[in-house]
């Protein structure tokens, strides 16, 4: 079921993307059949499908066109260029950094590649709960395969597994615990590690190197450097999309935009987009930014007598999701390489001496991430003029955390770990296993005091048949205006607890496919 596209329409290498500094107009006006704003995950799926039905399609991207060749392979370049607030995005209490992409490609081009197909326990909840009782396991079944198979979606070969995660794979065979072998979207891996900073060979199949190129073939056309200011709407209808293109070094604006579509695709991410529609005035039901989930993470380091040099290999190799329902526990387990700048920021809050003793070990470092299944009980909204993510770490899900970070711990010692860093804002370590459960058991979930990290940001137009509750419709299609459909990880309507880009791609490809049938 594999798509073709024919490889003479498209280029070897970079993408033909209109960026601030080609446009020298400072008003435009476009008409389109459809426009999509983002070109992530969803955004991109979208764009192709659209047009290989032959719509003429404009995507609008607010980051920039950063082609591969220009990736840096330094995490800390990386954020500056590449992800939302350079790196800095946070919820309110400061204590959660929430990374998402800002770039042409979006998320997909700083993610970890790691894939999992929706659980069926999810579609079918999402069945009873939110009456998609259209996203059965069979109905989607054909959709992950598409995109596996334009992906290159497969399970890690044994000699991509990192070092680190190979002991890790002993402790959880140790304990009996099944480890899982990670699916990637990567052909023919360097494992050169730098997955977070943009893959500068083209071995990571992001949407700045599949779907947006394939798209492009089919005559869409990609405006980078281009944020959406208001989805326009006249008797209920979508009818166009305002935008600004604004030169990225100046921060100024450059061209003020307009694009004339029947056809509005949202797909600005869970964060972006319940703002978007907000300052668009259509939140008629006040549903729009609520239900905000993100996968809390926190990572537990181990230090080992020995260099591992954890560094090299598939970013993520092995999960362990024996207890991942939330009827098993809520949590998985995932390995992650880690590279020096996010080793500093995980386990030691000292300066100085501290600081400098913790990062002389740094190549005898292992983390292993616990991430949760959360409850969906967070809100995105405006607070005089900046972007606002109210969200806490609720206390039920906490309790969720501590049993995943005493399997963690568990699996490091059984791995060789000797010492173990809990990501606390005072220093916090295990030194043997005897010491797990009374640790554990002794953190309170108090704000500001565990450096969490969310991959995931996910919710806030939920997708459901009621109207009153929910965003979305079980077509894609807002409830409130006709033809304004959302493909993004804001239709999730409850938090998946696995790594949710296959969901993404899966449901974006869904409703396109639902949108080429109604305007054929
Ligand atoms: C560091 C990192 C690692 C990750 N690792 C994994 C992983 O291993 N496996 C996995 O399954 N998932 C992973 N994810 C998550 C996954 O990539 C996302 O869930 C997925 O990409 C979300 O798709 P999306 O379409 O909602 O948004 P994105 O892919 O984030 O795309 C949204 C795009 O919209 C643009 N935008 C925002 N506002 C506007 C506007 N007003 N106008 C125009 N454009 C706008 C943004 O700049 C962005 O490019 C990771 C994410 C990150 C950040």
């Amino acid at each position: 079921m594999q798509d073709t596209i024919k490889a003479k329409n498209v280029p070897a290498r970079g993408l033909a993307v209109t960026q601030a500094s080609d446009v020298t107009r400072d008003t435009l006006e476009l008409n389109a059949d459809a426009v999509i704003i983002g070109s992530g995950a969803g955004g991109a799926i979208a764009a192709y499908e659209l047009a290989k039905a032959g719509k003429n399609v404009v995507v609008l991207e607010a980051g920039p066109y950063v082609p591969s060749e220009k990736f840096t392979e330094m995490m800390a370049v990386s954020m500056d260029t590449l992800y939302a607030d350079h790196g800095g995005q946070a919820n309110s209490a400061g204590d959660i950094a929430i990374l998402q992409g800002a770039c042409v490609g979006g998320s997909t081009v700083v993610n970890a590649a790691l894939c999992f197909r929706t659980p069926d326990y999810y579609l079918e909840r999402w069945g009873k709960e939110f009456g998609l009782t259209n996203l059965t396991p069979k109905v989607m079944r054909p959709y992950f395969e598409k995109v596996e198979a334009n992906l290159g979606i497969a399970p890690n070969k044994a000699y991509e597994t990192s070092a680190g995660a190979q002991l890790l794979k002993g402790g959880m065979q140790k304990l009996n615990l099944p480890e899982g072998n990670a699916h990637r979207n990567i052909r023919n891996c360097a494992m050169t590690g730098f997955c977070f900073a943009g893959c500068k060979s083209d071995r990571k199949q992001s949407m700045l190197v599949t779907y947006l190129p394939w798209a492009v073939a089919y005559g869409a056309s990609i405006y980078a450097d281009t944020r959406a200011t208001q989805i326009l709407a006249a008797d209920g209808k979508a009818s166009g999309v305002l935008a600004e293109i604004v030169d990225p070094q100046s921060k100024t604006v450059k061209c003020q935009l307009r694009v004339n579509a029947p056809i509005v695709v949202g797909a600005a991410g869970p964060v972006q987009m319940p703002l978007l529609l907000q300052k668009s005035n259509l939140n008629g039901n006040g549903q729009v930014g609520k239900n905000f989930a993100c996968h809390p993470t926190l990572s537990v380091t181990g230090m080992f007598e020995e260099n591992v040099d954890n560094f090299y290999g598939a970013t993520h190799s092995l999960y362990m999701d024996k207890y991942t329902m939330p009827e098993d526990g809520g949590y998985l387990l995932l390995d992650a390489i880690q590279d020096p700048v996010e080793a500093s920021f995980q386990a030691e809050p000292g300066t100085g001496k501290p600081y400098m003793s913790y990062m002389s070990k740094y190549r005898n470092s292992v983390r292993l991430i616990t991430l949760i299944h959360d409850q969906n009980v967070g809100e995105v909204n405006w607070n005089n003029g900046a972007k606002e993510i109210t969200y806490f770490v609720d206390d039920k899900d906490f309790q969720i955390m501590k049993a995943g970070l005493k399997t963690n711990a568990r699996v490091l010692f059984a791995a060789g770990a000797k010492q173990l860093y809990i990501p606390t804002s005072q220093k916090l370590t295990i030194d043997s296993v005897d010491q797990i459960d009374a640790v554990i058991d002794s953190l309170d979930n108090e704000p500001a005091r565990y450096r969490y990290t969310s991959f995931h940001p996910q919710g806030t137009c939920r997708m459901g048949a009621d109207p009153d509750t929910t965003v979305v419709s079980p077509t894609g299609e807002t409830h409130e205006v006709k033809n304004l459909y959302i493909v993004d990880a804001s239709l999730l309507p409850t938090s998946i607890g696995y790594n949710p880009s296959e969901t993404v791609y899966a449901l974006a490809h869904y409703i396109s496919d639902q949108i080429n049938r109604a305007h054929g």
